[in-house]
């Protein structure tokens, strides 16, 4: 699922990497790519041109981070549009203040409410609670017998009308299943109702009837999200007739574009509150809108690493690096904050290791000595601030007395000495080729 829309987005990022600056012109035609992305996976139209005045607003403001590059910070916006339309926050379960909590799921047939059923009463058995199975699907003769058979292998209680009783009347079974619950102590009950395969009134009429009968504490609308565009149209039906409190997105693992699941969130209001992609038992997950964005972006880790970067740097001193770094004057002590900022994000290996193709250098990645920088540190530490200001002025006697102090090889210092002169003098035939650069990228 979303494979398709995840990699368009990825590529249409990759193609800023590499970018000093964005102009208005870039930002639009990467809002383009992406406008064209999401309507090809079938994000309905609304929630595509909502999403992408967003990025571009945000993109064009000076809504700007000092330690990230302009591709970096078009992925960080494109993420967080992205979780807001998948709603922003993981939204748990309500229970009841006095159980049985009643949780009714709704949707078409064929929408996956029966398996959702057995799936969830055992993830909520798993957190301990004790929940019952009622079904009140009594439209289609083998339901029973397949919520049965689900609450079986669920290791779960079912509630269903007694065989040769006639078709039962659903909402009189619901209302019984409440009694029947407190009885046995179950705390939780899930009531599966029936479905048509197109939306109807009568069906919307028995859910209806079926909910001021048992007042659930949450109403899920379950949605096949391989249905595409009507996936929409059935939740606003939905929506209107029963009313619910929560999606829960099924057969995430088929191969369609999904799109319109990632639109349903927007359409109703309502939050995703669970997603199945499976037909075993385990197949099924809270829905967590941020994980979810950042698999449909496919760069989780680079995601992780933009935030950390975030935390790590005072923008203000990391402008003041990048523009010393433009013209050429970067000194030692700036050397050793820089440092010291990017070791603040945690071990450089495990730094390098969320870089997209960290996992073709993986050989070099676990033989880098994180106490190679300790030493390169430990030498400006032992350097005096005139020192570190101008290195030219380390001399034999100096280089001693560093040496001494930090404990490492004269050669050591030499070396590092040289490498800065190399870098600097490196930078500034850069600075003067292409008047400038560094961080400071997103400056306009
Ligand atoms: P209901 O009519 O809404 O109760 O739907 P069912 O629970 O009977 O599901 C309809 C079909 O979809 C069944 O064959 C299920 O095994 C299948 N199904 C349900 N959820 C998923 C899912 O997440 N992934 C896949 N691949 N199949 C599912």
């Amino acid at each position: 699922m979303f494979d398709t829309l995840s990699d368009r987005l990825t590529s249409v990022l990759k193609n800023l990497r590499g970018k000093g600056r964005l102009s208005d012109a870039d930002i639009d035609a990467t809002a383009r790519e992406i406008r064209i992305a999401l309507l090809e996976a079938d994000v309905a139209l609304p929630v595509v041109r909502s999403f992408i005045a967003g990025v571009k607003e945000r993109a064009k403001s000076a809504e700007v981070s000092q330690a990230l590059n302009p591709a970096q910070q078009v992925i960080k916006i494109v993420n967080e549009e992205l979780v807001g339309i998948l709603g922003g926050e993981t939204r748990r379960l309500e229970y009841a203040k006095t159980p049985p909590t009643v949780i009714m799921l709704a949707g078409l047939q064929g929408s996956g409410k029966t398996t959702l059923a057995g799936k969830l009463a055992r993830w909520l058995q798993g957190q301990g609670h004790t929940p019952m199975l009622v079904a009140a699907d009594l439209q289609r003769p083998n339901a029973v017998n397949q919520l049965q058979v689900v609450g079986e292998r669920a290791g779960v209680a079912v509630f269903a009308p007694e065989p040769g009783n006639g078709v039962g009347d659903p909402v009189d079974v619901s209302r019984r299943s409440i009694d029947e619950a407190r009885r046995a102590q179950h705390d939780i009950v899930i009531v599966d109702t029936a479905g048509r395969l197109g939306i109807d009134q009568e069906m919307m009429q028995q859910a209806a009837d079926i909910r001021d009968a048992v007042k659930p504490d949450e109403t899920l609308f379950v949605v096949d999200a391989m249905i595409g565009q009507d996936a929409v149209s059935t939740a606003e039906a939905f929506r209107d007739g029963v009313g619910f409190s929560g999606v829960v997105l099924t057969k995430l693992d088929g191969d369609a574009r999904g799109g319109a699941a990632l639109s349903v969130r927007q359409v109703t209001g309502q939050p995703i509150m669970f997603a199945s992609n499976g037909e075993k038992l385990e197949d099924f997950d809270v829905f967590h809108p941020d994980r979810m964005a950042s698999r449909i972006l496919g760069m989780g880790d680079m995601l992780t690493l933009i935030e950390q970067a975030e935390q790590a740097f005072d923008a203000e001193q990391a402008e003041a690096a990048a523009q010393k770094l433009g013209a050429g004057q970067l000194t030692l002590e700036d050397f050793l904050e820089q440092m010291q900022a990017v070791r603040r994000m945690g071990p450089l290996q495990n730094l390098l290791g969320m870089l997209p193709g960290a996992g073709q250098m993986k050989d070099q990645l676990a033989n880098f000595d994180e106490k190679h920088l300790d030493r390169v540190q430990a030498i400006i530490r032992g350097m005096t601030p005139a020192e570190r200001e101008d290195p030219k002025i380390i001399n034999a006697s100096r280089r001693q007395r560093i040496a001494r102090g930090s404990g490492v090889a004269i050669s050591e210092i030499n070396d590092l000495v040289n490498r800065f002169f190399e870098a600097r003098k490196m930078m500034q035939q850069m600075a003067g080729q292409f008047g400038g650069f560094g961080g400071g990228g997103n400056r306009k």
